[in-house]
């Protein structure tokens, strides 16, 4: 009886032992991948600090976006799990840390935004701690708020003929620089990354680069909006609201996975149809933007197949004949890529105006750049994407500067398949 119990205690210590290993405590949990999350975050804003026209740094900075995206959504799914049980300590683990990390500086919390946000919504009714977690994310957006006023003010000190500088953002961007320097975080990402570029001798491969739209082709000071990577149950629907509110119609470029699910059968979408039929309603475009967001010269031809076609199959079902454009995730192909997407009939759309609001988060900042690099290119494709309240935040800001500016905006038209302009310059009373 002794030994036997003894033998019991061992096993259940062991038990105890490999739970523990098997599940850390929430407060390391937490803590790890909070840091992973902000230490991507500053690579992001290393990146495009240093960044101007060059596709390498770009690739790297929006490969880091998408990977914290998934890390965010993973921790969420840990933060909000139930039971409540569970969950509490999790997100007083989150709030503590949030009161504790004095090395965190202020920007870096806005990196935890989309967390609080996200827990926050996924939390039943009068939970313990909404308050708390709404608290957090009111503290998160004053100091957005601080930047967007610094923003503002360098502004109009640019305005005014000086020199428009930012003090508290190059002091946090100095920081960020110096401790990730942008050739050590390429080299670390070297791996995971793709170069390539493709060539012109496959008259496949040629025709679908005469036929690929960076700037559109578009009359000068015409632009196009085009949001990537969503549909997102309330970042896209925001930005429907204010598309409308402009009379702006946009293309937005779909991840399947945020549809429904790859398998045999006939595609069916069983996310966002909600938001899918609302984009639809409001007479924009959808286009293809692979399953998972690969990079897709990295894959196998029957892999690059099945990222364009069940994401063609499961936009085919939400909309039938509008999927005629595809967008390689980071703007990545090859001349296999290529050849696959002529194969298939569909055109390549890149982009030539960088909102950069993968990296960027301050959105008076963001819309800026849209005005400026709208006024440098003249015309263009403009790229954002609505996943993220940033985005949200900065396009209104950026499509009034632009219809100050004299801008047109034009849309895919369903019936040609080519871009069209606008009847009138959009205006807003
Ligand atoms: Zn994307």
């Amino acid at each position: 009886m002794h030994s036997m119990s003894r033998a019991m205690l061992a096993v259940m210590l062991f038990c105890a032992v490999t739970a523990v290993r098997a599940q850390p405590a929430p407060a390391d949990y937490v803590a790890t991948a909070t840091s992973e999350v902000i230490a991507n975050f500053r690579r992001q804003i290393a990146l495009h600090e240093a960044a101007t026209t060059s596709r390498a740094l770009t690739q790297a900075g929006q490969y880091l976006f998408f990977r914290n995206r998934q890390l965010i959504a993973q921790l969420v799914d840990y933060l909000a799990q139930p039971p409540l049980e569970q969950t509490a300590p999790r997100i007083v683990a989150l709030l503590e840390l949030l009161d504790a990390r004095s090395d965190w500086r202020d920007i870096d919390r806005i990196a935890l935004l989309g967390v609080i946000n996200e827990t926050r919504l996924r939390l039943p009714l009068g939970h313990p701690l909404a308050a708390r977690l709404t608290k957090a994310r009111e503290e998160i957006i004053a100091v957005r708020s601080a930047y967007n006023r610094e923003v503002t003010a360098a502004l109009a000190r640019r305005a005014a003929g000086g020199a428009g500088a930012r003090p508290e953002w190059n002091a946090y961007t100095a920081l960020v620089r110096e401790q990730y320097p942008v050739a050590r975080i390429l080299e670390d990402l070297k791996p995971e990354l793709a170069d390539a570029s493709p060539g012109r001798a496959d008259p496949r491969v040629a025709r679908a680069l005469d036929d690929e739209w960076s700037d559109g082709r578009l009359p000068p000071k015409t632009v196009l909006l085009t949001f990537d990577d969503g549909p997102h149950p309330q970042f896209t629907v925001e930005i429907l609201q204010i598309l409308a509110h402009y009379g702006l119609r946009a293309i937005f470029f779909e991840v399947g996975q945020n549809l429904g699910a790859a398998g045999d059968g006939p595609a069916q979408v069983t996310r966002n149809a909600a938001v899918v039929a609302e984009i639809l309603r409001g007479g924009h475009a959808i286009g293809n933007h692979s399953f998972s967001h690969p990079l897709l010269p990295k894959l196998a031809a029957a892999q690059i197949d099945d990222e364009i076609d069940v994401t063609q199959g499961l936009l085919s079902a939400a909309a039938p004949g509008h999927a005629a454009l595809f967008r390689p995730p980071y703007g990545a192909r090859n001349d296999l890529v290529l050849g696959e997407i002529a194969e298939r009939g569909l055109r390549s759309v890149l982009w030539n105006i960088d909102s950069r609001d993968w990296a960027d988060p301050i959105p008076q900042s963001i819309a800026q750049r849209v005005i400026d690099e709208a006024e440098h290119e003249g015309r263009g494709i403009i790229l954002f994407h609505d996943i993220h309240g940033r985005s949200v935040q900065a396009l209104p800001i950026a499509i009034e500067g632009l219809l100050k500016r004299g801008f047109h905006f034009a849309h895919w038209d369903k019936d040609s398949g080519a871009l069209a302009v606008d009847a009138a310059p959009a205006k807003k009373e």
